[in-house]
């Protein structure tokens, strides 16, 4: 009897030890997904849990909100779908950049800081878009960037650094993804077009409709845009020519990045405006590449999220937080009702350091409120102020971005550039009102503590003079815009810990098949998180 007992006990141990290890090994690589057909990815360039929450906030509590019956598409995307959040750390370092980032989901590798489709020794690792073409499936990119952008551009290019833009179109065609819509049309035009009476700018000028300014950012003399017509892709260059395009399309809808989200809002139903919005792209794509029966992976960027966070400008943020919820909800229309595909969206990393937070400035007076526990003349009195939700009406409100009402003021004649005329013009365009004298703070600058010759963004002797936390407001010709964050950072409600990226980590939002997202819904990393994409894909 006792040898039974001790019999079982082992067999029971030995079940257990399996068990065990069964778990752990799990939890290091999660199980593979089902197979799926299709593959859309959305990514939210700088979209942290935060940024995701200021949308949350203003759909649900903001009085005026514009988003329809106060659902985003992320509350569509949860209606059965899976939430799962993700590590997106590099494989050396705590932070990452958009580059490594996007690279780790694209090939399921660790990469190295700002490095482009290759591990973190420098290896080129294959990208779910040349996995994708291997299967005989449709690709696409999409961003509202431009389309050798960082993020973009780790789903195609392999390159050392992000910055070899140059090399990057040449990539973007050897991979050969079928659409590629986005800005950037500079970065594809030889020198010779800055000459406004050569051949090449005239033909150019023609193809474009004169509705792009033609100016090239590269440094030779290679027309990329030929050696894409040579690989058969049609070009597109505004929303008509869009609209037409069909099949393999390269569409470039302006010389550096696209229009920002308050732009966009503002030019909506405008006819004379011709630049595709994001969704209208993010839409064409899903139409062209449906035709391939072996379905298609498509990646789509809001990728002006980022850009608006490293600013600090939240009014900017919500609009481009809304862009992104507008074209969301036009793949969830899409995918409405199909079982074939997969939809992840996601963040690469949080840009900002976001919150809304409460603060002692302006605490409401106690008042009486109706309920019995406060009878008897007991006053509701919290002892600071929470926030009122009708902040988040006058951050919509704001009706030019933070670049751009600088560059207002640098157009002004030198000695127009005055605190006073910064405060009108700040006064102008936000419901956030500033004084002269936090202009003048604005404006003040020091002798750059940050410093080093010919670096790309340390490399000015003198900077507008950020008073805490400097090192970490990297992007130095933009700070005047991040110490406006800082006057306002009251009156909105709103701290910002960074002018550039956090480590928290992202949310992952799946839709599809149970099989499918069930392996989604973990604590994951980014290269765990393409790993499981890839795999999916047949
Ligand atoms: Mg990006
Ligand atoms: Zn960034």
């Amino acid at each position: 009897m006792l040898k039974i007992l001790k019999k079982e006990r082992w067999f029971f141990l030995l079940i257990s030890a399996a068990l065990l290890s069964c778990t752990s090994a799990d939890s290091v690589k999660p199980q593979a997904a089902a197979k799926v057909k299709n593959i859309i990815m959305v990514i939210g360039d700088g979209m942290g849990p935060q940024q995701v929450g200021l949308l949350l906030s203003y759909a649900r509590q903001a009085p005026h909100s514009v988003i329809a019956n106060r659902t985003t598409a992320l509350d569509r995307m949860m209606e059965q779908g899976r939430l799962g959040i993700s590590m997106t750390y590099t494989g050396d370092a705590l932070v990452t950049d958009s580059a490594a980032s996007a690279t780790q989901l694209a090939t399921g590798r660790f990469a190295g800081a700002e490095m482009l489709g290759l591990d973190k020794d420098g290896n080129v690792q294959e990208n779910i878009i040349e996995k994708a073409r291997r299967l005989g499936k449709a690709t696409g990119l999409v961003s509202d960037t431009h389309i050798t952008h960082a993020t973009p551009a780790a789903f195609a290019a392999h390159q050392t650094h992000r910055s070899q833009v140059d090399s990057i179109p040449e990539d973007l065609l050897a991979t050969g993804a079928d659409v590629m819509f986005s800005g950037g049309l500079s970065y594809w035009l030889p020198e010779q077009v800055d000459d406004k009476n050569s051949e090449q700018y005239r033909q150019l000028a023609q193809l474009t409709d004169n509705n792009i300014e033609i100016k090239s950012l590269r440094k030779d003399e290679k027309n990329l845009l030929t050696a894409a017509q040579q690989k058969g892709y049609k070009l597109a260059f505004n929303k008509a020519q869009l609209q037409q395009s069909e099949g393999k399309t390269l569409g470039l809808f302006a010389g550096s990045g696209m229009a920002n989200g308050i732009v966009e809002t503002q030019n909506r139903g405008d006819a004379k405006h011709v630049q595709p919005t994001l969704k209208e792209m993010s839409v064409k794509a899903l139409e062209i590449l449906d035709r391939n029966e072996q379905g298609f992976f498509l990646m789509i960027e809001s990728g002006q999220i980022d850009w608006a966070a490293h600013r600090n400008d939240t009014g900017l943020l919500l609009h481009e937080m809304l862009r992104f919820n507008d074209t969301l909800n036009a793949v969830l229309d899409w995918a409405k009702g199909r079982q074939d595909t997969l939809i992840i969206v996601t963040a690469d990393h949080e840009t900002g350091g976001f919150g809304f937070s409460y603060s002692g400035v302006d605490i409401p007076k106690p008042h009486s409120l109706p309920g019995a526990a406060f009878g008897e003349g007991t006053l509701f009195q919290p002892n600071f102020n929470f926030g009122s939700p009708e902040v988040l009406d006058r951050i919509y409100a704001q009706q030019l971005s933070y670049r751009d009402i600088f560059s207002q003021f640098d157009q002004l004649p030198k000695d127009q550039q005055t605190p006073l005329k910064l405060t009108e013009l700040v006064n102008r365009y936000t419901e956030f009102k500033i004084t002269e004298s936090q202009a003048v703070k604005i404006l003040a600058t020091e002798a750059n503590p940050l410093y080093r010759e010919g670096h790309i963004s340390l490399g000015k002797k003198v900077v507008p003079k950020i008073e805490v936390n400097g090192a970490f407001f990297v992007y130095q010709n933009g700070n005047r815009e991040n110490l406006l964050a800082q006057a306002v950072a009251t009156s909105q409600q709103v701290v910002w810990a960074t002018g550039t990226h956090t480590s928290t980590p992202v949310l992952v939002f799946v839709k599809g098949e149970e099989q499918t997202m069930r392996p989604f819904a973990k604590i994951l990393h980014h290269t765990q998180l393409g790993r499981l994409m890839i795999d999916a894909l047949q």
